[in-house]
């Protein structure tokens, strides 16, 4: 057999065609397999996202725990935002946070700047939503959590918001990253559509590059070739990034499923693969939402699902518990 053949036909050698490969190729054409028992098959989570260091855990950063207002992101407590789409109206706002604080959410969740698919959707109150917002801060005691889309709105978003939504669009607008990262509010970076989970962490380490740790991460669904769905659940990625960043991890079933059917089964099984919280579109009247209706939950469907997801908490002990990256390897 010749070198770098395998036995074929009548013992000749056969060539494997190796274009294209890199590792593994000592020369364009030839093939070298893995000697049985080679030392280093399998690439650490470390070497990776070794392009983005400072989001992986580390002997000297396990779990980035955030303080919002009077309660904390990341730390011992599951946290759920919950709220509408996009802030409607005064009166549909302070009903729902009020009724989402009763059944358990901390931070209330609204769009006044929408990104709409469609230009011809409602986009948003702006300036007048975040009014709204605030009110409802006061009315309910919940936190803010509201989406700015553009690098010049976030000294005005960040006047009003607890926590800053880069939404699943703009996860690569990177002067607007940065304008968010010094603004010094916590982020909700939000995972691109069509995003890879070492896509979002290297958004996430330019948020960090600039100044500020305090990032969640949110996997909302991406593309993929499933269309019965809205988006596909990447649930991997959750437990993914649980294993290998500090950062909380927050789960948006809403968007992910498209669908409010699907939103509870979504939301308990994100709590199984150890995220550290939720973000759930809540709407007295879905049907009547004046955006993403399909995919909201009523009050009464949210206080269901909220209850539902206790003994899948209830469930997470010191197995979930952060280990070194060291550790993992
Ligand atoms: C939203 O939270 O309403 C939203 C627009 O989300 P995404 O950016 O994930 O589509
Ligand atoms: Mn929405």
């Amino acid at each position: 057999m010749a070198k770098n053949g395998v036995a074929g036909a009548a013992g000749h050698p056969v060539r494997i065609s190796t274009f294209g490969w890199r590792r593994g190729t000592t020369n364009r054409g030839s093939l070298t397999l893995p000697r049985i028992g080679a030392p280093r098959v399998r690439v650490s989570w470390q070497e990776r996202f070794a392009e983005t260091p400072d989001v992986l855990k580390s002997a000297e950063r396990l779990q980035t725990v955030i303080p919002v207002l009077d309660f904390t992101v990341g730390g011992d407590e599951f946290i759920t935002m919950a709220g509408p789409c996009s802030v409607e109206t005064e009166a549909q706002l302070i009903e729902t946070a009020l009724r989402v604080r009763r059944s358990g959410a901390r931070i209330l969740r609204g769009g006044a700047f929408k990104p709409r698919s469609s230009p011809y959707a409602f986009q948003g109150h702006g300036r007048e939503g975040l009014k709204m917002l605030a009110h409802a801060r006061v009315e309910s005691g919940l936190a803010i959590v509201t989406e700015v889309m553009s690098e010049c709105d976030v000294p005005l978003v960040a006047e009003f918001a607890d926590i800053l939504q880069i939404g699943s669009r703009n996860m690569e607008n990177f002067s607007l990253l940065e304008a968010a990262a010094r603004s010094g509010r916590p982020i909700l970076l939000k995972r691109g559509m069509m995003a890879t989970v070492a896509d979002m962490l290297r958004s996430a380490q330019i948020i960090l590059d600039n100044g500020n740790t305090n990032v969640m991460l949110c996997e909302r669904g991406i593309r993929t070739f499933e269309t019965a769905t809205r988006n596909t659940f990447d649930v991997t990625a959750i437990a993914l990034l649980k294993q290998i960043s500090h950062l909380p991890v927050i789960a948006d079933p809403s968007h992910a499923a498209g669908n409010r059917d699907l939103v509870p089964a979504l939301a308990r099984i994100a709590v199984a693969a150890e995220a550290d919280g939720l973000i759930v579109e809540v709407h007295p009247d879905p049907d009547k939402a004046w955006s993403d209706g399909d995919q909201s939950l009523d009050h009464d469907a949210f206080d269901a699902m909220m209850a539902s997801i206790e003994p899948y908490l209830a469930l997470r002990g010191p197995a979930c518990s952060p280990r070194p990256m060291e550790l993992i390897g």
